[in-house]
């Protein structure tokens, strides 16, 4: 289901470089660029470097959210590594 409402409040940003994104944004966190990761919202599995950035036109905050924005809310707090289940 797409959620028509978010599409009007956060926009895709296009970012030329993923990795150099990720590690100005996050530079407390180890590398999981390469990782696969599970989106708890959608349950689909990608490559952490598949993800979208969304920035919210009001307030101009950006966030990485799932490679399926906007049919799936997920963000990146919800990524969880692809084999968490079974550890
Ligand atoms: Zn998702």
């Amino acid at each position: 289901m797409i959620d028509y409402n978010k599409k009007m409040i956060y926009e895709e940003v296009t970012v030329k470089n993923k990795q150099d994104y990720y590690a100005q944004n996050n530079p407390f966190v180890e590398d999981r660029f390469n990782e696969k990761v599970c989106c708890l919202h959608c349950d689909d599995e990608f490559i952490f470097d598949e993800f979208k950035v969304i920035r919210n036109k009001t307030t101009n905050e950006e966030y990485i959210a799932c490679k399926h924005f906007p049919e799936c809310n997920g963000t990146i707090i919800d990524f969880m590594p692809a084999d968490y289940k079974t550890r």
